[in-house]
Order: structure tokens, then sequence, then C-alpha cells
């Protein structure tokens, strides 16, 4: 017995493939497949978790819908993907919120926040919100703004060491040892590659039959897009910490430069994704979690837009206004990490691992 629809069909699915394995050399999802002969709900989780829904497999298969063993690997798998993503959330009270649309809880929690900042402002001195441009930090001092995002910033961060903690013990992975250290290595070259999203050499499938490489490079100018911003905030803190240097920026010191590369990336690969998944052939989504997906993406791009319309517009009276809302859109992003899709990075990563070892072990 399973814990639910999905993951019957997907137990289903497994003695359809391990009989077929035609698609053995796609992916890592049916070598780990064939590594077993009975899946409980912890396997089949452990596989829609690696499976990076390239579509391969659903254009390859002969038993794909509108044949009567209605096939469909991509599909099924996202949908147990999206459920274990709600299991495993912590705390669990918090649960529900993937049961709501992603996005209207991400909008509503970033223009909350904004309008508190601005209602913060205003109260404390009205005048600054539109005279001074270039001054950050006398709309919100710098030991305040740090604060506000340090404390959110703690509670993203046990929040999903828990949704992790709660996944590899599902999955029924022990700790890593010192032995596991190559395994590890694998997966970080695999997960930063997403090397399984090549749909065995090919390219990924998403709207026709014809594979591209799209999907890698959206996804790709997102994640590093994301990472240059975290590492321009970093390097700004070590700017005004360490070395007393003070915001404003020039465009040839580390804070600027890796938040202008980065604001780059994180506006073309969200827009790009959001044009891939509008795009995807219907049949291999788990369309009652398009809201979810689209509003990360959708929280990203914003990020990356108002970030980037900040950086722009920062020695104008526009500034106050693109502060707040960038303060915004960036705190309801921290906040939601541990209820929106961004756990797919982790879950996936720790899916990797696992595959790395049981490759190793020569299961
Ligand atoms: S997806 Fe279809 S072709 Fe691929 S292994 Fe399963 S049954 Fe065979
Ligand atoms: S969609 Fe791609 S990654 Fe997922 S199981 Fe099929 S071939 Fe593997």
């Amino acid at each position: 017995m399973h814990a639910s629809d999905n993951l019957a069909e997907a137990d289903r699915l497994t003695t359809v493939c391990n009989s077929c394995r035609y698609c053995e050399g796609l992916c890592a999802v049916f070598p780990a497949m064939e590594m077993r002969r009975a899946f409980d709900d912890g396997d089949l989780n452990y596989l829609a978790n690696l499976c990076h829904g390239c579509g391969a497999c659903y254009v390859d298969c002969q038993f794909s819908p509108p044949h009567e063993f209605d096939v469909n690997v991509p599909k099924v798998l996202a949908q147990v993907r999206g459920d274990s993503y709600r299991a495993y959330a912590w705390p669990g009270f918090l649960q529900p919120l993937f049961d709501r649309n992603g996005m209207a809880i991400s909008i509503v929690a970033a223009l909350s926040v904004a309008i508190f900042i601005l209602g913060f402002v205003l109260w404390h001195d009205p005048d600054v919100l539109f005279t001074d441009g270039g001054n950050f930090y006398r709309l919100m001092p710098h030991n305040v703004m740090a604060g506000i995002f340090l404390a959110v910033t703690a509670f993203t961060v046990v929040a999903l060491t828990m949704g992790f903690r709660n996944f590899w013990r599902d999955i029924g992975a022990n700790g890593l040892k010192g032995e596991d250290t190559p395994s590890l290595w694998q997966a970080i070259k695999d997960a930063s590659s997403l090397r399984y999203l090549d749909g065995g050499g090919v390219g990924c499938y998403n709207e026709d039959e014809r594979p591209t490489d799209r999907r890698r490079i959206y996804h790709h100018l997102t994640f590093y897009g994301f990472m240059l911003c975290f590492a321009a905030t970093t390097a700004g803190s070590v700017y005004h910490y360490l070395l007393a240097m003070p915001a404003p920026y020039d465009w040839y010191q580390l804070p600027k430069l890796l938040g202008t590369l980065g604001g780059i990336g994180l506006i073309a690969g969200p827009i790009g994704l959001l044009v891939a998944k509008f795009k995807r052939e219907p049949d291999m989504l788990d369309t009652a979690r398009l809201g979810m997906d689209t509003g990360f993406i959708l929280m990203l791009l914003l990020t990356g837009l108002s970030g980037m319309a900040l950086m722009l517009l920062r020695v104008t009276p526009a500034m106050g206004i693109l502060l707040a809302l960038h303060l915004g859109v960036v705190f309801a992003l921290f906040l939601s990490m541990p209820y929106s899709k961004f756990v797919h990075g982790l879950y996936r990563f720790g899916a990797l691992t696992r595959y790395a070892i049981e490759r190793r072990a020569g299961h």
C-alpha cells in the first residue's frame, strides 16, 4: 500500500519500465530503478527527485498515451515530487502553504513587506523618501536592514535543513562517511552541470519532439545569477563591516560587478524558464502545481528586475520606492523558500548524492 494515488501510479510505472529498460541510458532514474525490485514510498520519492523532467522518456516511450499502458514517467514523477515537497516541509503546520497558489502568496508577501517599509519610512521622515537619492542608509540604517535579513535567513536555513533531513531519512539514506567524498563530488558536478537535463545527450524536450538545450541554459542563467547576487550581497557586507567601505560602489568594485552580472542572469533566466513553461507539452506537466512553479520563477524575476532598477535609478528620487520594493521582494523570496519550488534544488542534490553512492557501491 502506498500513501497516495500518485505513489501507487509511480509504482505501477516502475514495474513496466523495469521490464522494458529501453530508457536506461537516458538519465539516472532508470539505472536507479533497476537496482531495486520492490519500491516503498521513500524509493519512489527518491526516483521522483532524481528526475529532471527532460521529457526524453515520454517522447521515446512506445507505451506513452494514448497507448493503453499509459506510461507517462515525467508527469507522474513530477506529481510525486510535488507531493514530496509538501510532505517534507518543516514545520508541519506550514505544509498547507504548498496547496495555495504560490504566485499569489509571493506577491502578497512582497507587497506587504514593501508597504511596511514604505510606511515606516513615511512615518520616520517622509522627505527622505523622495529627495535623498543615492543614500540607502538614511532610509533604513544598515544594521536594521542586516538584522531583518539575518533573522529571516536564519529561519529559512533551519526550515530548509529540517526539510532536507526529512527527505534524507525518508529515502533511506545514511549519514555521509569519509569514503563518500568522491560520490559527493560527483553529485556536485552532476547538479552544477544539470547533467540529466540533457535527454540522454540530445537535449531537453519541451513543446515538441525536437530536443534543445534551452531549458538547461535558462536554468543555468537563473541559478548562477542567483548565486552571483548572493555573492554580491556577501561582498557588500565584507566591504561595509571589514573594510569600512559603505555603499555606493563604483561599477568596477566587486559588489557592483557581481550584482550586475547576477541581475542580468536573474532576469534572462526566469524569463526563458517562464516562456518554456507555458510552451511545454501539457501532457508532461503537473498542471495542478503550475502556480507553485511559476510563483517561484516570478519571484526570482522580480528580484532581478527590482535589483537592476534600483542600481540604475539609485541617484534619482525613485530610489526610496525602488529600495522598498526590492527589499520586500527579497524578503518574501527568502521567507517563502522552504515552501516553494526552491526546495527542488536541495532534494535533487540529495537524490544525486544517494545515486552516486549507490553507483560506487556497485548496487
Ligand atoms: S518509459 Fe517507456 S520506453 Fe522507457 S523504460 Fe519505461 S516503458 Fe520502456
Ligand atoms: S523525464 Fe528525463 S530525467 Fe525524468 S525520468 Fe524521463 S528521461 Fe529521466
